[in-house]
C-alpha cells in the first residue's frame, strides 16, 4: 500500500495543541494563541503547518514543550 508519509514522531503539532481551534473558516482550523495571549483575533492555522506546530505549542494539559 501506498500510504503518504506522516510524521507521527512529533507529538507538538497543531493537533495536540490546546490553542488549535477546528471551528475555523478554513481547513484545517484556527490558533487561538493570537486570541488568549496577545488578546488579538485568532489567525487560521496554514495547512504546512498544522503538521508542524509552533515554539508556541502547548498541551491540552497546559504545558509547553
Ligand atoms: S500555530 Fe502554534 S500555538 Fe497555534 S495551534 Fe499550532 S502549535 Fe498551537
Amino acid at each position: 500500500m501506498n500510504r503518504k508519509s506522516v510524521n507521527t514522531e512529533s507529538v507538538t503539532t497543531c493537533w495536540n495543541c490546546v490553542y488549535f481551534d477546528l471551528s475555523g473558516v478554513y481547513f484545517p482550523g484556527r490558533c487561538n494563541w493570537f486570541r488568549d495571549v496577545k488578546k488579538e483575533e485568532p489567525k487560521e492555522v496554514p495547512g504546512n503547518l498544522v503538521d508542524i506546530g509552533c515554539k508556541f505549542f502547548t498541551t491540552k494539559e497546559g504545558s509547553s514543550r
